[in-house]
């Protein structure tokens, strides 16, 4: 089989040196870490300031032998000649772009006024893709916090759920990413998150159960301990849910 990857000329210094390709050197750097990149893993910190170009590249060239392995005329068929790039950049950058680009900024404040009402930030649109079929999973998330010691803007909250859902995800462990994000952030006392999905492999393929959502949740802190708090989060959240369907 001809092999498509990458000609010398856009590979990168490293991958000149060690004949390797650029995805096999970002691995080798996180091995050699000890550290998880499951799809849902982010894994910025291991890529070095211009290997996301050269990855770009790598990634449209193996989507290219995949179109070609599905038996698309990828030369002649004007509709898909330009489908692998187009592909690769979408990952890279936009749905996926939450394994590869770095954390926004998130400036925090300290909480002076000694705020402590609950409050929540929602509906924040969520998109994702399922780790097992990479096709979309869309919905909302409603975010509940008893302030801490820090407090973060609103939008805050819909720019950092973005970042974490824009990889390959199963829901459950997607909720507890974002849970785990905003605690580091603002270090609240209490913390809720729910999120209602629909998934396009329920939808799409599978079943093809067009109308069912998953709906989930975490809490912890004082929601957790606290089984009225608890109430009042999600009574909150049921007063702000709108009625779009995914
Ligand atoms: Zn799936």
């Amino acid at each position: 089989m001809t092999s498509t990857l990458p000609n010398d000329n856009i590979r990168s210094f490293d991958e000149q040196i060690t004949n390797k390709l650029i995805s096999e050197i970002i691995r080798d750097r996180i091995k050699s870490k000890g550290t998880r990149f499951s799809a849902n893993d982010n894994i910025a910190d291991f890529i070095n300031p211009g290997e996301l170009e050269i990855l770009e590249k790598e990634v449209a060239s193996r989507i290219k032998d995949l179109l070609k392995s599905l038996v698309i005329d990828v030369d002649n068929d004007h509709n898909t000649q330009e489908t692998a790039e187009r592909v690769s950049k979408m990952y890279i950058n936009e749905v996926f772009k939450g394994r590869y680009h770095e954390k926004p900024k998130v400036t925090s404040f300290p909480n002076d006024k000694k705020l402590d009402e609950i409050y929540t930030v929602g509906p924040i649109t969520v998109r994702s893709a399922c780790s097992h079929h990479l096709v979309p999973i869309l919905g909302e998330c409603w975010i509940g916090i008893k302030p801490g010691k820090k407090v973060i803007g609103l939008s805050k909250f819909a720019r950092v759920a973005d970042w974490v859902f824009s990889r390959p995800h199963i829901q459950e462990e997607a909720v507890m990413i974002l849970a785990d994000e905003i605690e580091k952030l603002c270090e609240p006392k209490g913390l809720g998150i729910i999120v209602k999905a629909q998934h396009y492999c329920m939808k799409w393929r599978g079943v093809k159960e067009p109308n069912t959502s998953m709906i989930n949740s975490v809490v912890r802190g004082d929601f957790r301990h606290d089984i009225s708090l608890k109430q009042e989060f999600f009574e909150l959240v049921k007063q702000q849910s709108s009625s779009n369907n995914y």
